[in-house]
């Protein structure tokens, strides 16, 4: 199948991103994909081999360190590096998810903040409604790596929510392309911080994704 290395130029472009955002504490911690609509190829970020004691911190990633993997797991390109460990979850929401192309699976504190107490994120703001599809679901727990944790996080994002937290471990973020993805991290970490913030102040006011939009922008795309 065709490889094509602008999307290795994209992937790293956006792992390096994802640490400056703070959406890592670097290492590879967390991890981004990215599905190529033509080939169904998977690009994404890569783990060390036994005998590569190391891989770049994510703030540091190239192009021709991502690795590229078929819809099943198989490696296409392997750059001298293993995929993430999480790549059965990054497949597992792509095969689940057909309007889904790309994935930010962050380590990120607010969004932790939540998962490592197994709460959901409630919709509290407009955006968390209209982007993410609403409330936030903590997926139940799951190893590292694990086909269980990537059924978790499939269940967890249902039909069509943009967002979820894995228990004891983070979040995944997901958008039809990487700008998306962010928009959608970037909403989870801004929801997770309010939430949090907020409930100090007293109970939080829920409003559910129904109750956001006015009737007469309601089947428009619009944004808040
Ligand atoms: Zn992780």
């Amino acid at each position: 199948m065709k490889l094509k290395p602008e999307l290795k130029k994209e992937v790293a472009a956006a792992t390096r991103l994802f640490w400056e955002k703070g959406l890592t504490p670097g290492s590879d911690a967390g991890d981004t994909s990215l599905r190529d609509v033509e080939t169904g190829l998977i690009y994404i970020c890569p783990r060390p081999k036994p005998n590569v004691l190391r891989i770049p911190n994510w703030g540091m990633i190239k192009a021709k360190h991502i690795v590229v993997i078929d819809p099943d797991g198989r490696v296409v390109d392997d750059s001298g590096l293993l995929p993430t460990v999480e790549a059965p979850m990054h497949l597992a929401i792509y095969k689940a998810r057909p309007d889904v192309n790309a994935i930010v699976h962050s380590h990120a504190i607010w969004s932790s903040a939540f998962a490592v107490t197994g709460k959901n994120i409630p919709p509290i703001l407009a955006e968390q409604s209209l982007h993410l599809g609403g409330e936030v679901i903590c997926a139940a727990y799951g190893r590292v790596g694990s086909q269980e944790l990537a059924r978790n996080i499939v269940a967890a994002l249902g039909k069509d929510k943009m967002a979820a937290l894995m228990q004891n471990h983070g979040a995944v973020a997901l958008g039809a392309n990487y700008e998306e993805a962010f928009i959608s991290s970037d909403f989870l970490e801004k929801g997770a911080q309010v939430a949090l913030l907020g409930g100090l102040l007293g109970p939080l006011i829920v409003r559910k994704p129904d109750e956001i939009l006015d009737e007469s922008l309601k089947h428009k795309s619009s944004n808040p």
